[in-house]
């Protein structure tokens, strides 16, 4: 079942799309599936979650936290995260930078941009993450590296909506690379995509998709 679902997934993907395999709110066992399947990449949402799992797991998987961080919380994630998509504050960025400083590393980030119909608390505006950048803070931070952006269009059925969402933050990731990072090769990930768009956001130039439930079913919240 993981591993068909795999399999399927994979066949849709270009070379250049990588696949976030989104295994919150499913034991270690279940990651393991897919890990002897060969996924290496697994996103989850929570920390206490990650780090019960991580300590359970093979030492080459790729974590990455693509849920809402709270900065008290970047410290017990900071030794061994591989990328957090969801960076939604300067503050945030600033306290992940000096954690990975104490850990001795540098930490892959996408800025979270807010481009679905619904409210929500979380997320850059398109103008408010350009005022951050421009404002030129992060420059300094030696613990972080900037790889580009994330987003969730809006939860509908309507594929004209998240089509447009999409094209939308491919649109202004152009605008970011040209403005501030065009000479950063690192800036080049795109991520957008969940298990009911995943093939609209490939369309709209995706490089990362973080599918969950089309992998591993349904969660039991
Ligand atoms: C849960 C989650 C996903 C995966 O959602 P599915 O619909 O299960 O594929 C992707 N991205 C984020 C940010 C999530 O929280």
């Amino acid at each position: 079942m993981i591993e068909q679902q795999l399999t399927e997934i994979r066949s849709e993907m270009p070379e250049s799309v990588k696949l976030v395999a989104v295994s919150k709110f499913h034991p270690a066992e279940t990651i393991r599936i897919a890990y002897n399947a060969g996924q290496r990449i697994f996103g989850e949402s929570k920390v206490q979650e990650l780090e019960a799992k991580q300590a359970l797991l093979p030492e080459d998987i790729e974590w990455h936290f693509i849920g809402h961080l709270q900065t008290n919380k970047v410290k017990y994630i900071a030794p061994y995260i591989s990328m957090i998509h969801a960076v939604d504050s300067l503050k945030l960025l600033s306290e992940i930078n000096k954690q990975a400083q104490r850990a001795g590393r540098v930490i892959d980030c996408l800025l979270e941009i807010h481009i679905a119909r619904e409210e929500s608390k979380y997320g850059f505006s398109f103008n408010s993450c350009r005022e951050m950048l421009k404002q030129g803070l992060w420059k300094n931070f030696e613990g972080i590296r900037i790889c580009g952006v994330m987003g969730m269009a809006t939860n509908t059925d309507n594929e004209a909506i998240i089509r447009n969402e999409f094209a939308g933050l491919y649109r202004y990731f152009g605008q970011l690379k040209n403005e501030f990072f065009a000479d950063t090769d690192y800036f080049k990930e795109i991520s957008m995509g969940m298990s009911h768009d995943y093939r609209i956001a490939i369309a709209e130039g995706s490089t990362m998709i973080r599918v969950g439930s089309k992998i591993f079913g349904e969660r039991n919240y």
